[in-house]
């Protein structure tokens, strides 16, 4: 099977064998334009190019006979938006997650048009990445190329496009449209009188398991593949990304931490939070994914090392040492806790739990004592604290998890893994990962063909590197500094505008 992803910043094609094992890879890198801060876009024809590169050279380099792939099956980015003529012409570019200048129309919908109770329906928080607010900014700040489009369409839905000449949308990145009504999984019309569309303005909606065939005989050739093999619409990253971990059981949660982070877990029916701060998002009618995304976790670590920490880097980069190391290791020689010293990751904003762009990082109960390994240890604990915080919402709706299966950059540094043990004194599990996603749409693709009646395949497909079990006294001082530092973040959340807007005056 191979798996295609459509990421922010490449796409990736991985050939599996039907045992999960990596075959083959191939990836194309694009750029992100942000000719201004809250601008993101990408070109759609270059992603596209990109699909058929990964494919084709994914092929090549696996020397497969063409009749032995089973099928092409997809996972992307969620919540992108491209206005696209009758003839599937882009009359924008792709308007990422991370574009936010619908940041006024979020705000507006959420105080003025009723957004929670479509949230509570929708599943997508109401925010400026979700695409209910970004077509809403469309229509009325864009109105020319509004009115002249024929429909809204996202990545995955114009890769299929031009390979098959049909508009088509998934459940799952339906359901991150902020537009998908998740009991009925059909259109929401509040939802779409808020966005300004009409139906008609949209995909048809299919199942995530939907395949197409056909491919043009001499496209299918150039990417040395039969025009018959299936290519299976498959999911949003998000979700995808869980099944290839081995997060699909219930009460199984996968933590990343990578740039960014994320906390999701799989259900059996679609949730939504009263207080909002969780999304659901569909994986098949069965399996639902919710959880929260995080702007602040490694990014926070890699601001240390570009700001605080730049001579113990210099020193690090002269003796061939990987800087981050050098870092946690000097983390290592304070105690749980920092000696007190709590840090407020809230470097770029925060979604997950927060929602709220304005909100800024902070220490707390800095004295003389505190030198700057405490911040250092501070920082990667303030993380976890925010991502427990997440994991705590989580729980309201879900109940207590039994697993955490963790992933990303951070899972390379023990102290950072055994920390997440500790503050959310769970066990703690990293499993094999590579290309997560890619796994997942695979893994999809096969359950899509019917040659397997189950996703839970995949927990004979992952294995995992390590183990951290929650060391019982540094637990009991979490135990006493979570409450704290959840207090001063609740306080503090009343100043963040008046700094962020005093911060906006200076800097522009
Ligand atoms: P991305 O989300 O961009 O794919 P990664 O998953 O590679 O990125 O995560 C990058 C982050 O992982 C870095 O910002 C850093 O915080 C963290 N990281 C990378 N290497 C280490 C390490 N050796 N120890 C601790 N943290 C690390």
């Amino acid at each position: 099977m191979l798996g295609v992803d459509l990421g922010t910043t490449s796409t990736k094609a991985v050939l599996f064998t039907k045992n999960g094992t990596v075959v083959a890879h191939h990836t194309v890198e694009y750029p992100l334009f942000t000719p201004t801060p809250s601008t993101a876009e990408q070109n759609p024809a270059e992603i596209y190019q990109a699909v058929l590169t990964t494919i084709q050279e994914t092929i090549r380099k696996s020397a497969i006979a063409p009749k032995d792939l089973l099928c092409v099956s997809f996972s992307a980015a969620m919540h992108s938006v491209i206005a696209v003529d009758a003839y599937g012409t882009p009359l924008t570019n792709c308007i990422t997650w991370a574009d936010n200048r619908s940041t006024k129309w979020a705000e507006k919908i959420t105080e003025e048009w009723n957004g929670h109770d479509i949230y509570m329906r929708t599943g997508t928080p109401i925010h400026p990445m979700s695409p209910l607010c970004k077509l809403r900014w469309l229509k009325e700040e864009q109105s020319d190329i509004f009115t002249k489009a024929h429909k809204f369409i996202s990545i995955k839905e114009y890769v299929f496009y031009q390979l098959f000449n049909q508009f088509a949308v998934d459940y799952s990145i339906a359901s991150a449209t902020g537009l998908l009504n998740l009991k009925n999984l059909d259109w929401d019309e509040e939802a779409l009188a808020v966005a300004g569309v009409k139906r008609e303005q949209l995909s048809h909606i299919v199942p995530t398991t939907h395949y197409f065939k056909g491919l043009n005989p001499d496209l299918a050739k150039q990417l040395g593949i039969l025009p018959s093999t299936p290519f299976v619409v498959g999911a949003n990253d998000g979700v995808l990304s869980n099944l290839g971990v081995n997060a699909i059981d219930p009460g199984v949660v996968a933590v990343t931490i990578g740039t960014s982070g994320a906390i999701r877990t799989v259900t059996d029916r679609p949730v939504t939070d009263p207080k909002g701060r969780i999304f659901c998002y569909a994986l098949t009618e069965q399996h639902w994914v919710v959880g929260g995304p995080v702007n602040n976790g490694g990014m926070t670590f890699r601001w240390v090392r570009d700001t605080i920490a730049s001579a113990e880097v210099e020193t690090a980069k002269s003796l061939g040492i990987d800087p981050y190391e050098v870092l946690t290791k000097i983390a290592e020689r304070v105690a749980p806790g920092a000696d007190g010293l709590l840090f407020h990751p809230y470097l770029a904003g925060e979604r997950a739990p927060l929602w709220n762009a304005n909100a800024r990082g902070s220490f707390f109960g800095l004295s003389l004592h505190h030198q700057k390994e405490h911040m250092i240890r501070a920082v990667l604990e303030g993380v976890i604290f925010n991502l427990y915080n997440v994991l705590l919402a989580l729980e309201e709706q879900i109940g207590i998890p039994k697993k955490i299966q963790a992933t990303g950059g951070f899972a390379r540094s023990a102290l950072w893994r055994q920390m997440m043990a500790d503050i959310f004194d769970q066990e703690v599990t990293v499993p094999e990962s590579f290309e997560s996603s890619c796994l997942g749409a695979a893994i999809l693709g096969l359950y899509a063909l019917k040659e397997i009646d189950s996703l839970h395949v995949v927990s004979d497909m992952v294995g995992s590197t390590h183990t951290h079990q929650p060391i019982q006294e540094n637990v009991e001082i979490y135990r006493e500094l979570t409450p704290i530092y959840l207090r001063v973040s609740r306080k503090l959340s009343e100043e963040y505008n008046a700094i962020a807007a005093f911060q906006r005056k200076m800097l522009g």
